[in-house]
């Protein structure tokens, strides 16, 4: 929404990022990434912030089997970093940058990062709240200790530090089952340590994963303690009835028990459910006029990559009538 004369724009395109955006997209997974690339075309100012790599989780998924278009199937990698080229060559400018409030009250809005001062951060007519998710802790001793010396939350990055040796997945969701799929092609053995007798995995993984020969299952059990002094050597686990107690010697432990909404920035008038997630109406709008969510940060989302893309193109939709409501 360019217009011509306007000086923030003209700032914009030479560098800073302190000036007046149409859009702030904060979070450069599928959903921020999808809304950057139909912002781009349509000639909004859009910036969006990505506090480590774009590509959110789709970038830490060693194989991707159900985006259309890619019948062999694409590493999560090449997917994240098409999708960023996608954005940038339509005109998104892409920064890495912590977001760390959103000034709710102020119209634009101030969006803030981290290391600025208080007057700092950069504003904003509009916001798509698209931060994803981070992985769930299991919150047993040891966790934490020996967190980056073997235990891990993302088996594609970490796994090839295990050739031979046995590891063990905490889970029974389409990650744990797809880790223990990837993990079986280097480690030694794979123990998936699930809480009840049945896995919630897609049936195609589990059918994969019951009849891989290296993938054993330790059914309705939980793990209690993560033991180790240099790193991980074993993991102690409870039968959750019989609370029946067994050591299991691994070298490392995957622990993929779901997602925690990344909103700790968000400002309290932003409504969340229980869990946390972003409440938004049928045009993914917040209960702060302005502020949009999209993926999986937002409540009721269906946690897929292929959704997330269309929630990325809805909330460019809904942005786009806001903006124009707005002049
Ligand atoms: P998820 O589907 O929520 O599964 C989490 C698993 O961890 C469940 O089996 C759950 O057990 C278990 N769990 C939860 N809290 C636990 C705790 N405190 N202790 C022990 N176990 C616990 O999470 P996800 O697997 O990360 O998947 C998230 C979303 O991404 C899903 O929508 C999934 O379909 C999607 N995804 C898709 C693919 C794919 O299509 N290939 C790949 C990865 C992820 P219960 O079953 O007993 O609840």
């Amino acid at each position: 929404m360019t217009a011509p004369g306007d000086d923030s724009a003209v700032a914009n395109s030479e560098g800073g990022i302190s000036g007046t955006w149409d859009l702030a997209i904060v979070g450069g997974g599928a959903a921020g990434l999808t809304c950057a690339i139909y912002a781009g075309r349509g000639r909004l100012r859009t910036l969006l912030l990505e506090k480590m790599l774009p590509g959110g989780q789709v970038a830490l998924s060693h194989l991707i089997e159900n985006y259309p278009g890619f019948p062999e199937g694409i590493s999560g990698l090449d997917l994240a970093q098409q999708m960023h080229r996608h954005a940038a060559r339509f005109g998104a400018r892409i920064e890495t940058a912590t977001v760390t409030g959103i000034e709710a009250d102020e119209r634009p809005f101030r969006v803030r990062l981290e290391g600025e001062g208080p007057a700092g951060g950069t504003r904003s007519r509009c916001v798509l709240m698209a931060t994803g998710s981070s992985p769930s802790r299991i919150r047993v001793p040891g966790e934490k200790d020996l967190s980056v010396r073997g235990v891990s939350y993302c088996a594609s990055c970490d796994g090839p530090l295990y050739s031979d040796k046995p590891v063990l997945v905490v889970g029974g969701g389409n990650t744990a089952i797809d880790d223990a799929l990837f993990l079986a092609n280097m480690a030694s053995t794979v123990t998936v340590v699930h809480r009840r007798d049945q896995l919630r995995a897609d049936p195609i993984l589990q059918e994969r994963a019951l009849a891989n020969p290296k993938i054993e299952f330790v059914w309705s059990h939980v793990v209690t303690e993560i033991v180790g002094e240099a790193s991980v050597e074993a993991a102690r686990t409870r039968h959750v009835t019989t609370g029946e107690e067994t050591a299991v010697p691994v070298a490392g432990v995957f622990i993929a028990i779901g997602e925690t909404p990344q909103t700790g920035f968000l400002p309290e008038a932003v409504t969340r459910d229980e869990g946390g997630y972003v409440v938004t109406d049928f045009d993914l709008e917040t209960s702060v006029p302005g502020i949009f969510a999209a993926g999986d940060v937002r409540a009721g989302a269906y946690r897929q990559i292929a959704a997330a893309v269309g929630e990325g193109v809805v909330a460019y939709r809904s942005i786009r009538h806001y903006l124009e409501e707005q002049q």
